[in-house]
């Protein structure tokens, strides 16, 4: 399919989705085929899966064997203990090194293959990181790339799963081989009866597990939703609102038909695997049946004797234990490849809408034109901007400003690339935006966003936004000019304190105001910003705090084009111009001065807001 031009929108459409994001079935040996690509370049592990296979797989014929021979001595007209007690130690002396070298070989490939599973992870967390912003408000994509992760996130299921059955199952084959060869000896309708029984069993299985798979999107929703809800319910920042407005019982009720279609769900389920019990104890009973009456009948017919008989009849009951394993191992890869295969897809699929290769042309600050630019959230019809059209000149220190939810957030993400307008262009430099790669259009942007949310790196790491060649000395110079340094300078690591706890337990917790000079310091070290971007970067900080940034903003914005955020109308008046947004346009643009002698919405916000910091004994207005 085509690479669409917005993605997100584009994915908006069921079919479209489905397609695009699971564009071919994949057969299981291609599933497997790919998954063992590292494993076929290790002889290490290769040699490890035929020894494991072939150590394991001859345990239960020992014990046949030992069985036979036991029964053998002990039925000897000269029977003597001796001869016993030296058969029963060979045997303990065989078992012994066989399952002490399983045991070794199977725990020592584990961590190999919790490695390639934790590989898988990290590229599907890298695809998550670079796919298209919009698509994580696309909850049909989440649900349906949720499942990708499923398998990788525990060692039980999917990927790692797969491995580590893969492996039991050349144990099971070796051991069904040598038994089904020495019940064929007796007659070969139990070996055809053995493989029947795994057919019927296997193909019963997988059905199950199928269903279950394909219905796996409705109970990723399902989860997807109570997990939010108990999030929700053991978050410590909503705990006020929580017990203040006795929210406990609206979260119950809210609750309710989740829990309800769950149970529907898994109801279905278990009916289909309840069915499967029954089929599955009724086809081993036959099995077990016909072995044991070809055996009588072979022994009564003086075919047998005794020793052959006990041998053969603990052969059977091993035998039937073993195809029964041996169907639900081929059934468990046959059902979590599929997981794998949703693995694949989402490492496969293209998550990044069509765009440019050109660079920004020239050096330096740039010039911004919106022509027309209308937009709507993919999945919504309103439109947040609507024939949207201004001009940012180059070097320009332009504020945003505008009542609340009236779009400056939405402008921002358009500006950057990381929404597309519905119609309509945005010219950088003259050139329209799509032309340019996504690399260059990032690198050109400096952003402090309203939301922040530092990652658990260290401060330097955060500010360099590097983990390799930090110049240290810049990472300071950023943390001065954004207020930032006195706090970093009195923490024990310096600028090395790792941020947050979730990783490190001495890591630093920053107000939320010191989080937003954090990220100003971070646009500050940047060299290539061409733009800056500022989005309610001070909201958090006090008077004092801001007043002190906007002092430092000469050389905050020197040789940058620079649109700047803020709902405080007098924090803004050092722009060059102001563009007030309402209505999903640009409704009033001047200088503070102009708009101020003007009758209109940016006099009476300013106005209003004017005499209430006045009131609060402020100094802004
Ligand atoms: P502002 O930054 O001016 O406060 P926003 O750009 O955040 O406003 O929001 C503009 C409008 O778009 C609001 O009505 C908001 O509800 C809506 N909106 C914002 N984000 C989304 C989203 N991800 N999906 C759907 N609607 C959204």
């Amino acid at each position: 399919m085509q690479k669409p031009r917005d993605l997100a929108r584009a994915l908006q459409e069921k079919e479209t989705r489905k397609r695009y994001l699971h564009p071919n079935k994949r057969s299981l040996f291609a599933i497997l085929w790919r998954l063992y690509a590292p494993v076929r370049k290790s002889p290490r592990i290769v040699l490890a899966s035929i020894t494991y296979a072939l150590t394991s797989g001859v345990l239960p014929l020992l014990g046949v064997l030992v069985t036979y021979v036991l029964v053998g001595l002990l039925s000897a007209p000269d029977a003597s203990p001796q001869r016993m007690l030296i058969a029963a130690g060979v045997y303990g002396a065989v078992f012994f090194v066989c399952s002490a070298l399983s045991r070794q070989v199977k725990n020592r490939n584990s961590m190999f293959f919790t490695r390639l599973r934790l590989q898988y992870l990290q590229a599907c967390n890298a695809r998550s990181m670079s796919m298209d912003l919009g698509l994580f408000e696309n909850a049909a994509f989440n649900e349906d790339t949720e499942t990708a992760y499923w398998s990788l996130s525990s060692s039980g299921s999917g990927v790692e799963g797969t491995y580590d059955k893969v492996f039991d199952l050349g144990g099971t084959l070796v051991s069904a081989a040598l038994l089904g060869a020495m019940l064929s000896l007796l007659s070969p309708l139990m070996l055809a009866l053995g493989i029947a029984y795994v057919a019927v069993m296997y193909f019963a299985q997988a059905n199950v597990g199928a269903f279950k798979h394909k219905r796996r999107m409705e109970l990723a929703g399902i989860a997807r939703r109570s997990a939010m809800l108990s999030r929700s319910a053991s978050d410590f920042h909503a705990g006020k609102d929580v017990r203040l407005y006795d929210m406990a019982g609206k979260f119950q009720q809210v609750f309710e038909p989740i829990f309800a279609a769950n149970m529907k769900l898994y109801r279905a389920f278990t009916k289909r695997e309840l069915q499967l019990s029954f089929l599955e104890s009724l086809a081993l009973v036959a099995v077990d049946l016909v072995g044991g009456l070809l055996l009588i009948n072979k022994l009564l017919d003086g075919v047998l004797a005794m020793a052959d008989f006990v041998m053969l009849l603990s052969a059977l009951v091993l035998f039937t234990q073993l195809m029964m394993t041996l169907a639900q191992q081929l059934s468990y890869v046959k059902v979590e490849t599929l997981y794998v295969q949703d693995a694949f897809d989402f490492l496969d699929a293209d998550l990044n809408s069509l765009d440019g290769t050109r660079d920004i042309p020239g050096e330096g600050p740039v010039e911004v034109v919106f022509v027309d630019v209308s937009f709507s959230y993919p999945g919504t019809d309103r439109l947040v901007l609507e024939n949207l059209s201004f001009t940012l000149k180059k070097g320009e220190r332009c504020a945003l400003v505008g009542l609340n939810g009236a779009g400056k957030t939405t402008l921002v993400k358009l500006l950057m690339g990381l929404y597309r307008p519905l119609s309509g262009r945005i010219l950088i430099n003259g050139i329209d935006a799509s032309a340019f790669s996504r690399q260059s259009l990032y690198a050109a942007f400096g952003a402090v966003f309203q939301e922040v949310e530092p990652l658990a790196l260290t401060i330097a790491e955060t500010v360099a936004v590097s983990t390799r060649d930090i110049d240290r000395e810049r990472v300071e110079e950023s943390l001065k000019t954004a207020g930032l340094w006195d706090k970093v300078k009195s923490l024990k690591k310096g600028m090395d304190t790792p941020l947050l706890k979730i990783i490190h337990e001495d890591g630093a917790i920053l107000s939320g105001g010191e989080n937003q000079k954090l990220m100003i310091a971070r646009a500050l070290y940047r060299k290539d910003t061409r733009i800056m971007v500022m989005d309610e970067p001070t909201s958090a900080l006090d008077a004092l705090a801001e007043q002190a940034i906007y002092q430092h903003f000469d050389s905050i914005l020197k040789g940058r084009t620079a649109l700047f955020i803020s709902h405080r109308l007098a924090s803004t008046r050092f722009c060059d111009r102001i563009l007030l947004l309402d209505g999903g346009k640009i409704a009033q643009h001047g200088t503070h001065e102009e708009l101020i002698a003007k009758e209109g919405l940016y006099r009476q916000l300013f106005l209003t807001q004017g005499k209430y910091y006045q009131q609060e004994g402020g100094s802004e207005a």
